[in-house]
């Protein structure tokens, strides 16, 4: 948040708080030095919540606007983390679809294309990509006979 969004805060706190004030220059600097690191959007939804709950008759305190909050650096930190690079196509995406729905998918194609292509069929990635997962499968369990006794066994 800069200075001026901090401001505007303060105001939007004492339309629901008339005796609320940050009167001396001191507390002033520690309202912007404690919210800067925030998203504007994140400090009035926790002022909304502070409305909604079951304190509401209280002035919030700075220290339960930033409580659970992340800051703006943590929250673009966490977004990164969650975007991955798939290692077989190299593809970018968010981890939870890679790990629930992309990689075996993307491990099958990979595996058919070398043995669609020694049999003469021309394949590329992207057209295999046309295809559902179940009709992949069931292609490779066709022409994987080793995976296909391994099934058998268990
Ligand atoms: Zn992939």
């Amino acid at each position: 948040m800069t200075t001026t969004d901090v401001q505007n805060f303060i105001k939007k706190i004492k339309v629901y708080y008339p005796y609320f004030s940050v009167d001396s220059a001191e507390a002033l600097d520690e309202w912007n030095e404690k919210l800067k690191p925030y998203d504007a959007d994140d400090v009035y939804r926790k002022l909304e919540e502070h409305l909604n709950g079951d304190r509401a008759d209280e002035i919030p305190k700075l220290h339960f606007i930033t409580k659970y909050l992340k800051t703006s650096e943590e929250k673009e930190r966490a977004q990164n983390d969650y975007l991955v690079r798939c290692n077989l196509c190299g593809r970018e995406m968010y981890l939870e679809e890679y790990d629930t729905t992309h990689y075996d998918r993307c491990l099958t194609i990979k595996t058919l294309i070398p043995i669609l292509k020694e049999r003469g069929e021309d394949v590329t990635y992207e057209i295999l990509d046309e295809y559902d997962t179940a009709t992949l499968d069931k292609v490779l369990m066709k022409y994987l006979p080793i995976k296909k006794d391994m099934k058998d066994l268990m």
